[in-house]
């Protein structure tokens, strides 16, 4: 467990990155890539995290007996534009078929110390007024009180099964969490209907402390204390947390540094956790050489019951039983594609799903494979779509999105060419929310034509 500082180890990072580029292209070349004298030269530094962002500490008191989380939120908030309310997304309120709502309330809401009037504009929006604009650069000292229910909502990121030693507990997207993009504002992207994500948040640090009956033990985003109750992460966007009994096997990734791989199955379950770190070890191994450092020093996946495919957080990933196929190095590649260069996922969600496929797809050498799918009408040409859209068209997001993506880049040129570009792109926008014309920019440097190519796709064109 070594302790995470961003100074010095963003230098190095950088220099890492430029010493790096030569001898891991060769290495990195995505397995399908015909050409491996193919040398990438990136010469744009890793972005650093912004010293401004939020600190949060969360404390989460989970009872699985009796199907509920308490739980809150504290944060220190310094916004860099000036603004007269903080906002709060509620996410466990999503509309989920068959899931009841305001599965989350909130208790009492204070800032500075003091209990604010707080409101709901919506199921998953919570406005808290401030005595006036906050002068850009003063930090807001904020706390949310909350209840979760975990009754009824099964087979996704908020879910609880099974009772007493045999409890699995899930938890992703369930506090109340600040929806602030540096330099754009408060970000108030609807929720849709499906089970997908829409939100948008800045990286942040987290010290989460979470408290379960004895005999359960906790898996959770960052590094745990000596307890296994306290973690703490530096610079994500988000927090989950797995509960449950576990069989656990671990490994050592060098993607370039030590990052410490640490798999939990569940008691219930009969996958073999080993067989996951190694998957996991090699997908994390190839997409570093490919996209740039992983830069957390922990990459932590629970398999629990009742989850098909992976549901991916920070430094924390979700998977369900018998996914160690395509899910898992899908979800390594959301740590470079979500979780280090975050999106509007509301708005364009092809930013996360798109370069993620295409990172599991270089991973995993079904290149080929994914461009014999054929994108069904209502998707094609529809690449770029909010997340509105494919809420009218479910059946169809999957491959418009997903597979579309992972065509559209492989459109533009050789793949380790376009892993050249992303590496690119995740220098230039770590630790940031990236827009459409983020991507382009870096894709021009090495394909001139990228916004052309991908307006054929349905990219609305960017400049
Ligand atoms: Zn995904």
């Amino acid at each position: 467990m070594r302790s995470f500082s961003w100074g010095a180890a963003g230098v190095g990072l950088v220099a890492a990155l430029l010493m790096d580029s030569g001898a891991a292209a060769a290495v990195g070349a995505t397995p399908s890539a015909a050409v491996p004298s193919y040398r990438c030269i990136v010469e744009q530094p890793m972005a650093t995290p912004r010293p401004d962002r939020p600190v949060y500490a969360l404390r989460v008191d989970i009872r699985p007996a009796e199907l509920r989380v308490i739980g809150l939120t504290e944060v220190r908030f310094t916004p860099d534009l000036s603004t007269d309310r903080l906002v709060f997304r509620l996410w466990a309120n999503h509309p989920v078929a068959g899931a009841p709502a305001n599965r989350e309330t909130v208790g009492p809401v204070t800032v500075g110390g003091e209990v604010v009037a707080a409101r709901l504009t919506d199921a998953t929006t919570l406005v808290v007024p401030l005595v006036g604009p906050a002068p850009v650069g003063q930090t807001i000292e904020a706390s949310v009180s909350w209840e979760l229910s975990l009754r009824a909502w099964k087979g996704d990121r908020i879910s609880s099964t099974g009772f007493g030693l045999n409890a699995a507990v899930r938890l992703g997207s369930f506090f109340p969490i600040l929806a602030w993009e540096p330099g754009r504002g408060w970000v108030l992207d609807p929720p849709i209907r499906g089970r997908t994500e829409t939100s948008t948040t800045p990286t942040a640090d987290f010290v989460t402390t979470v408290t379960v009956p004895d005999g359960l033990s906790v898996m959770a985003t960052g590094v745990a204390d000596v307890s296994d109750r306290i973690f703490t992460a530096t610079a994500v966007r988000d927090v989950a947390v797995s509960v449950g009994r576990f069989r656990v096997a671990t490994g050592v990734a060098h993607a370039p540094d030590a990052v410490q791989v640490v798999v939990g199955v569940h008691s219930a379950l009969a996958d073999d956790p080993a067989a996951y770190v190694r998957r996991v070890v090699a997908a994390l191994e190839n997409q570093a050489r490919r996209f740039g450092p992983y830069p957390w020093p922990q990459y932590s996946l629970a398999l629990t019951p009742d989850l098909v495919g992976g549901i991916e957080y920070p430094m924390h990933v979700m998977q369900g039983p018998n996914s160690i196929g395509r899910s898992t190095p899908h979800e390594v590649g959301h740590m470079w594609f979500y979780s280090l260069v975050g999106n509007d996922q509301g708005v364009d969600p092809w930013l996360d799903e798109g370069l993620a496929t295409w990172a599991e797809v270089g991973s995993e050498g079904t290149l080929g494979a994914f461009l014999a799918k054929v994108v069904p009408a209502e998707g094609r040409g529809h690449l770029g779509d909010p997340m509105t859209y494919w809420d009218a068209h479910p059946a169809a997001y999957y491959r418009s999105v997903y597979v579309q993506g992972t065509q559209a880049l492989a459109s533009l040129g050789r793949p380790a060419e376009v892993d050249c570009a992303l590496r690119d792109y995740v220098a230039a926008n770590a630790f940031g929310i990236a827009h459409p014309v983020d991507l382009v920019r870096s894709l021009r440097k090495f394909f001139p034509g990228a916004a052309r190519s991908l307006a054929r796709y349905g990219v609305a064109a960017v400049t």
